[in-house]
C-alpha cells in the first residue's frame, strides 16, 4: 500500500490550499511555488504514486484531469497564448511528490524544453 502524501490532506481539505475545482475523481488547487503566473497542480483524487503505476482503471480520473486542465486555463485567461501540461516521474524528472500530479504552466512565455 503506498504511503499518502501531503496531497492526500489537501483533498480531504485538512490542510490549506487554494483549491479551484474538485469532484468525484480529480482535485486541482493552486503550486505553493509557482514557477509561472499560473501554476495549477491536478490530481486523481486516489493515490497513484508515479506515473509507472497507472493502471486501465485509472483512465477515466486521468482523462477527467487533461479536461479539468483545460477548463482551467480558459478560466485563467491562458488558453490562447498557450500553457504546458507536465507530469514528472521519477527520480531522473525530478518528481518530489509521490501522489501523480499534472502541472498547468502558463501566462507568460516557457521556453522551449524540446526540440
Ligand atoms: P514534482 O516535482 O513534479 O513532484 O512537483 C511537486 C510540486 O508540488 C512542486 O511544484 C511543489 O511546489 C508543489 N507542492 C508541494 N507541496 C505543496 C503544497 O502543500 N501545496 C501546493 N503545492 C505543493
Amino acid at each position: 500500500m503506498a504511503e499518502e502524501t501531503i496531497f492526500s490532506k489537501i483533498i480531504r481539505r485538512e490542510i490549506p490550499a487554494e483549491i479551484l475545482f474538485q469532484d468525484d475523481l480529480v482535485t486541482a488547487f493552486r503550486d505553493i511555488s509557482a514557477q509561472a503566473p499560473s501554476h495549477i497542480l491536478i490530481i486523481p483524487n486516489h493515490l497513484i504514486p508515479t506515473v509507472n503505476e497507472v493502471k486501465a482503471s485509472d483512465e477515466k480520473a486521468l482523462g477527467r484531469m487533461v479536461t479539468v486542465a483545460a477548463k482551467l486555463a480558459a478560466e485563467e485567461g491562458i488558453a490562447e497564448d498557450g500553457y504546458r501540461l507536465i507530469m514528472n516521474c521519477n527520480k531522473h524528472a525530478g518528481q518530489e511528490v509521490f501522489h501523480i500530479h499534472m502541472h498547468l504552466l502558463g501566462g507568460e512565455p516557457l521556453g522551449r524544453m524540446l526540440n
